[in-house]
């Protein structure tokens, strides 16, 4: 994993972990992710690809309306009929090809047994994960977390704008290198890790949007430079 660059690790650790003591304090437990089980975890978490939320909502009560949350399900259905029912998601041929292809990934490697699947070590599951197409890094370390329970941290655009507009992390920073810097700062839990990308979702919508809306925010009287 490449080395995370910007200012020292040791401040740098401290501005993070601030962050989340002052996002806890000020937001609440998030109870992420909001599904009844790791199949709907899973499923949202390609849903959500590139989507809002709400969106992902509906198509989720379409697919449970359908009796869809199921893998046995979700592998014999016709592509076609799939991508109708979650049709509200958008991109919605996409996201049922996305789908099918992690079904019949899981069945092919794991008989479609997601506890066989999540027996598996983490950093071997995350890199066969990464491999199944359309199964990109935040969506794989999605369901690592939040369906499995594995400690690894989810980095959406919001954790890359927070980060750079606090100076966690230089502008230029990819994605494995941003996850390194808070997994660096933060011990490996992963309550720690869910409630924590939780909580930056929840500051990204409410204040640290394109345009940041610093007055109010609970980081306000943190270091950072909105145009970042
Ligand atoms: S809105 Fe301003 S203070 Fe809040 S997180 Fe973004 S840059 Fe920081």
């Amino acid at each position: 994993m490449p080395q995370p660059r910007g200012p020292r690790i040791p401040r740098r650790r401290h501005a993070i972990r601030r962050i989340y003591e002052v996002l806890l304090a000020a937001f609440g437990r998030q109870h992420w992710w909001p599904a009844d089980s790791a199949a709907e975890i899973i499923v949202g978490a390609i849903l959500t690809q590139n989507t809002a939320w709400t969106n992902v909502e509906r198509a989720i009560a379409r697919l449970k309306q359908a009796g869809l949350i199921s893998f046995a399900r979700l592998r014999d259905i016709h592509e076609e009929e799939l991508a109708d029912c979650i049709r509200p998601a958008g991109t919605f041929r996409v996201k049922a090809r996305r789908i099918q292809a992690f079904v019949n990934w899981l069945y092919t490697n794991y008989g479609g047994d997601l506890r066989a699947m999540f027996a598996t070590d983490g950093s071997v599951l995350r890199r066969h994960l990464l491999a199944v197409p359309g199964i990109g890094p935040e969506t794989t370390d999605a369901i690592l977390l939040y369906a499995g329970g594995f400690p690894t941290f989810v980095v959406d655009a919001y954790t890359q704008r927070i980060g750079r507009r606090h100076f966690l992390i230089d502008p230029d920073s990819d994605y494995d290198e941003t996850k390194g810097v808070f997994e660096t700062a933060m011990r490996p839990d992963a309550k720690v890790y869910g409630e924590f990308h939780a909580l930056l979702v929840a500051l990204g919508k409410r204040h640290c949007g394109k345009v940041a809306r610093c007055d109010g925010c609970p980081l306000q009287h943190l270091a950072h430079d909105a145009g970042r």
